[in-house]
Parts: C-alpha cells; sequence; structure tokens
C-alpha cells in the first residue's frame, strides 16, 4: 500500500487545529517538491504525524508551528519536519527522548502532562517503514523532529 504524505499531513494537520488554536499558534505547512508517496500504513503514519504535533503543540507557549513536506536532494526520500518555538529539550536529554517512559524533567511533567511513551511509538513505527527520525532542540529556542521515509517512485504502483 503507499501513501501520500501530502494528503496525510492535510489530514492531521486539520485534526489539531483547534488545538493549536486553543494555544495561540499559528500552524503552517510548507511543501518542496512534487512527489511525496512513501509505502506504508495510514493509521500508523497517522499516528507518527499526531504524535510530532501533539508534543509541538504542547511544549510551546508562544510563536507558531511549521510542517514542512520536503523532497530530499538525493530524490530517494520524502521527509515529514515538525518545528515548533518551544520550550525546547536539553542536549544532555536528547539521547533519552525515544525510551519508553522517558520524560525531560520532573516539574515540566507536571505542567505539561503526557506519558513519556509518544516518541518511543514514533521511532517504531517509523523505522517500520524503513524510515528514521532525527531530534535537534535548543532550550528556549525550539525543536525540530525530522522524520525521513523511502519514497516510492513515481511509476510503481
Ligand atoms: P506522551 O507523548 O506519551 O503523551 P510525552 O509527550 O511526555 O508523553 P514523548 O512524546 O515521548 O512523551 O516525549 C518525551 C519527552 O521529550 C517529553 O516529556 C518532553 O519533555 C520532551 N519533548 C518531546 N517533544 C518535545 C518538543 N517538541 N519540545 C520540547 N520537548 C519535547
Ligand atoms: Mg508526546
Amino acid at each position: 500500500d503507499w501513501i501520500d504524505l501530502k494528503h496525510m499531513t492535510e489530514q492531521a494537520v486539520r485534526r489539531v487545529e483547534l488545538k493549536a488554536k486553543e494555544k495561540g499558534l499559528p500552524l503552517k505547512i510548507t511543501y518542496h517538491g512534487d512527489s511525496y508517496r512513501v509505502r506504508g500504513d495510514e493509521k500508523r503514519m497517522e499516528q507518527i504525524m499526531m504524535n510530532l504535533l501533539e508534543n509541538a503543540i504542547r511544549y510551546t507557549d508562544e510563536g507558531e508551528i511549521t510542517v514542512h513536506v520536503d523532497e530530499e536532494v538525493d530524490g530517494d526520500s520524502v521527509l515529514f519536519i515538525v518545528e515548533d518555538t518551544g520550550i525546547g529539550i536539553p542536549e544532555e536529554e536528547l539521547p533519552y527522548v525515544f525510551e519508553r517512559f522517558y520524560r525531560v524533567e520532573k516539574s515540566r511533567s507536571r505542567q505539561y502532562g503526557g506519558t513519556g511513551l509518544g516518541l518511543s511509538i514514533v521511532k517504531k513505527l517509523v523505522e517500520l517503514h524503513g524510515g528514521n527520525i532525527r531530534i535537534a532542540s535548543q532550550p528556549g529556542i525550539g525543536t525540530r523532529c525530522e522524520v525521513q521515509l523511502p519514497r516510492l517512485p513515481k511509476t510503481e504502483k
């Protein structure tokens, strides 16, 4: 089965629009490329997107959330990127955020809620699709989560 990442992104963004609006956070999508077909499962892809979008909204108090759907320069993969202007993740904590139940700082956990499972599930699902995920973050500046997925050749059905 193949899915269109552009279509899926629009769907996922629509589903979190109200949450973003309630926090006063503009939610924007940008596209760069012309084909975003990947092999995968719609439900699982939706789970990946929703988890990343919900994190971005939850851990951002002001600024904006931007979603980029992009092609890699080499043309072999598609990128789904969620960028926020939120509280960020300290560098020394970054290696652990994909562990089950891992949450950055107890005080923060109390303020923002959550169970610490989202990213561990996201990582598993991304890898199940033959892709990988990278997170870059700066405390007080924001976070960028980049999911890279192998692109399906345009001709393949
Ligand atoms: P859950 O997703 O299960 O509801 P959670 O959001 O706490 O709970 P994860 O999504 O796995 O768990 O994230 C792990 C930790 O990484 C979070 O507790 C949070 O501290 C940090 N984190 C994740 N995404 C962001 C983000 N966009 N900005 C800042 N911190 C983040
Ligand atoms: Mg989460």
